[in-house]
């Protein structure tokens, strides 16, 4: 099995709406920003070649329709998901499965582009889409807080095509990769937990978005149920400290992988890890 991290671009988020209410003396310690108090975040994808013959994609970035809509966000460096897959001999029609750990647009973009005519097309058209059923209700009816994160060209071509997977509880994907459900940033994230000889991974997505993020009350004002997200935190980081997984984050511009541990009633990265 092979994963390889790709960096499908960067954006800028304010930092006092990713601490929450940590005061910025406090996270500035721990994450840079610019004079404008954003902070570089960058956009994850992981690619799992699998043994028994699956290439899976985890996430996929904000992708290239909204772009314009979102330059708030200042996007940069940003690249396009199938041309970094060609490079690497792989072509769309051959990504077996796509994970979202849930779709807000910078998580779900490249499961869809504009053809010729304008139209959103599935971008990966032999894939299994892998969402929970929490988060899908959620992207349907959605909440005030969270309906601007979500763009229905993103994923509804992929329920048309009939490629959607809902999951509603823990399950295997296959032997080497557990789909896990975690709440609080927004209901149902799906959190991968990818098995190599060595260690597992963790692509822990929103539920801890940085290394910083690793203390559990810091906290994102994006997250939408805070409490819970506490909770769960809690619940993902005892484990990975007891088994001594490693966590990938997703948009942390300067930590990609590390393992955990406690110290007193919080967390701690405790070294680098090569994914
Ligand atoms: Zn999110």
């Amino acid at each position: 099995m092979k994963i390889e991290v790709i960096d499908t671009g960067f954006f800028y988020a304010d930092g006092g709406a990713m601490f929450g209410a940590i005061p910025k003396t406090a996270w500035r310690r721990r994450y840079p920003s610019d004079e404008a108090n954003g902070c570089v975040l960058a956009m994850r994808t992981l690619l799992v070649t699998t043994d028994d013959g699956r290439t899976i994609l985890i996430d996929t970035g904000a992708g290239d329709k909204h772009l314009r809509y979102l330059s708030y966000y200042r996007f940069f460096n940003l690249i396009d998901l199938t041309e970094a897959l060609a490079q690497r001999q792989i072509l769309p029609g051959q990504v077996t499965d796509v994970i979202l750990t849930h779709l807000h647009f910078d998580h779900c973009g490249y499961c869809t582009r504009y053809n010729a005519d304008g139209k959103p097309v599935v971008t990966f058209p032999n894939a299994r889409h892998w969402v929970s059923q929490a988060q899908w209700s959620n992207f349907l009816t959605p909440n005030a807080l969270e309906k601007d994160s979500y763009f229905p060209e993103n994923i509804l071509p992929v329920e048309e095509a009939g490629l959607l997977q809902l999951v509603t509880e823990k399950t295997a994907l296959c032997p080497a990769i557990d789909l896990h459900l975690f709440d609080g940033h927004t209901p149902g994230q799906l959190v991968p937990y990818i098995h190599t000889p060595e260690r597992t991974f963790v692509f822990a997505g929103d539920v801890i978005p940085l290394a910083a993020s690793l203390s559990p009350e810091w906290i994102s004002a994006y997250d939408t149920y805070p409490v819970t997200s506490y909770n769960e935190k809690l619940r993902l980081l005892e484990q990975a400290a007891r088994e001594h997984q490693a966590i990938l984050f997703c948009h942390d511009a300067y930590t990609t992988c590390t393992t955990v541990k406690k110290t007193g009633k919080s967390y701690k990265s405790l070294e680098n890890i090569q994914a």
